[in-house]
């Protein structure tokens, strides 16, 4: 019998439990659709296509590798294209991993409805996280709303045990129709575009993304909770984009961080923890996006509905260059426009910024996250911007008022961060490189008395001007809503 695999966020072959029970068949079609309209309006943005387009090609030569297949690849409509591939060959079964953005959903179940419509045997399963969003709900038997018992409820539930690929050699082939694209036809490459800088900064697919795990668990994991919010250390685990695109799943990491604490004795117990609880926040994204998928563009807290965030292109566009005027805020915009990622701390202090200082809506500052993210995720962008902007489930409160100059002298006291992406700065001592403008002439270095840096903006807005104003204005919406 033949099934198809059809592969979407789960780019990999070990713990695929789509893939394995795929290959219980005697001939396997592994498929992947490019289908971005489907996603709308949230398609890929760029940079996720930078890295979709590189783990294709490295699941194409796994599975050539390892099975003997070829990956077909077709774009368009995913109903027809299964539909196409069905009448062409005697296909029995449909298997995917679930998806949980809610235009991919309604995909997905008019798919399943469909072919079960035509007698075909479809099955899904979960892939992409530790918990499906209904398997944890609360004594009530509703959806948490709030990390802390959602966390504690989910650690207490026996997890899946890993799924192991098949020891025989799975030697299907199939001989499909002359219509397979070939994955550089999906993505129009131009030797122009920003995100050809990514080139070399990312080890890219399934074997990349085990070694990254081991590399930060030997290395970095027992001094994670000391140092995941020190901006200028690469002491985070760097698996967001792996695990977006399904490189490697949570299963897998957990498995190797348990046994690890397993092998420590409990020596690291807090810092490995502190790791773990991230993957549940994944998760505890997830579940929320599953069950109030109108938060993908509208605020969770209905309190804050019509709230008066502004949309002002001028001071959106500053903020997107890096050209605030503000050093932390600028690194941390550059970071992400030379890099496709962000430190987390530096993503919450610019969100506050945008959504705070300068009054702009959230989602003028995701869309930007979500086209230039490599890790651009619809469950964590949202959580994260609707958290800093406070009209999240569990939001940071209204008043928390991110002051990026004293996150700098504390996250970043030696001013490494600052003078990584902002050259210009690099000359000024610490004790000025976080607020410039403030810099008496007494503090300034001997050869730049006139001005700190000719190249480098005034700050667009006062803080804490701008912070006084946003408090008000939060402040009196809190009275009135
Ligand atoms: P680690 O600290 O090593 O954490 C391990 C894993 O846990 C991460 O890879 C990620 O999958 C998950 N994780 C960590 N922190 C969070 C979090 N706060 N929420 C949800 N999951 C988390 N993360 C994305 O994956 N995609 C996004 O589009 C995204 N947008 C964000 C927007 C804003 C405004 C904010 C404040 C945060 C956003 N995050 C997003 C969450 C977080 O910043 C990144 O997951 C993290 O920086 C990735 O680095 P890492 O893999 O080294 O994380």
């Amino acid at each position: 019998s033949t099934a198809i695999m059809w592969f979407r966020n789960d780019l990999r072959l070990h713990d695929n439990p789509a893939l394995i029970a795929a290959l219980e068949h005697e001939q396997v079609i592994p498929l992947y659709i490019h289908a971005p309209e489907e996603a709308e309006p949230y398609a890929p943005g760029e940079a996720s296509c930078w890295w979709l387009k590189q783990s294709l090609e490295s699941l194409e030569t796994a599975l050539q590798e390892k099975f003997n297949l070829t990956l077909q690849i077709r774009s368009g409509s995913s109903l027809a294209a299964i539909q196409n591939l069905i009448d062409l060959h005697d296909v029995e079964s449909v298997y995917w991993n679930r998806r949980y953005e809610p235009a991919l959903r309604r995909v997905d179940e008019n798919i399943k409805k469909m072919l079960n419509a035509d007698g075909l045997q479809v099955k899904s399963f979960n892939g992409s996280l530790i918990f499906e969003p209904w398997e944890i709900e609360n004594q009530q038997g509703d959806p948490y709303r709030v990390f802390t018992p959602f966390y504690k409820r989910a650690v207490q539930m026996p997890s899946l045990p890993l799924q192991q690929l098949p020891d025989r050699q799975v030697t299907t082939f199939v001989q499909v129709g002359s219509k397979n694209l070939t994955i550089a036809d999906l993505f129009l490459t131009s030797t122009f575009r920003w995100y050809n800088k990514f080139e070399g900064q990312w080890a890219i697919g399934e074997d990349a993304a085990h070694d990254r795990l081991m590399e930060f668990v030997n290395d970095d994991i027992s001094i994670y909770k000391d140092k995941r919010d020190r901006l200028a250390d690469h002491a985070t685990s760097r698996l967001s984009a792996h695990l977006h695109f399904g490189e490697i799943s949570p299963r897998q990491i957990l498995h190797v961080t348990q046994q690890y604490k397993h092998d420590q004795n409990e020596r690291n117990d807090g810092a490995i923890e502190a790791f773990e609880r991230q993957l549940f926040w994944r998760d505890f994204g997830h579940h929320l996006l599953y069950h109030y998928p109108q938060t993908q563009d509208d605020v969770f807290n209905q309190k804050y509905t019509n709230f008066p965030w502004q949309h002002d292109d001028e001071l959106l566009q500053k903020w997107q260059r890096g050209e605030t005027g503000i050093p932390l805020v600028d690194a941390g915009m550059r970071e992400l426009w030379a890099t496709g990622s962000m430190h987390n701390r530096a993503r919450m202090i610019v969100a506050s910024f945008l959504t705070k200082n300068l009054g702009l809506h959230w989602l003028d500052g995701a869309r930007w996250f979500w086209n230039t993210l490599v890790d651009a995720d619809l469950a964590n962008n949202t959580l994260g911007w609707q958290w800093s902007a406070g009209c999240g489930a569990d939001a940071s409160p209204y008043y928390r008022i991110f002051n990026p100059v004293t996150q700098g002298q504390r996250f970043d006291a030696n001013g490494d961060y600052i003078r990584r992406w902002l050259p210009e700065l690099a000359h000024l001592p610490n004790k000025i490189i976080h607020a410039p403008w403030q810099a008496s002439t007494n503090d300034r270095p001997s050869d730049k008395s006139d001005t700190l840096s000719p190249d480098y903006p005034e700050p667009i807005v006062d803080l804490a001007e701008s912070r006084k104003l946003a408090l008000e204005r939060y402040g009196a919406w809190k009275d009135n809503a």
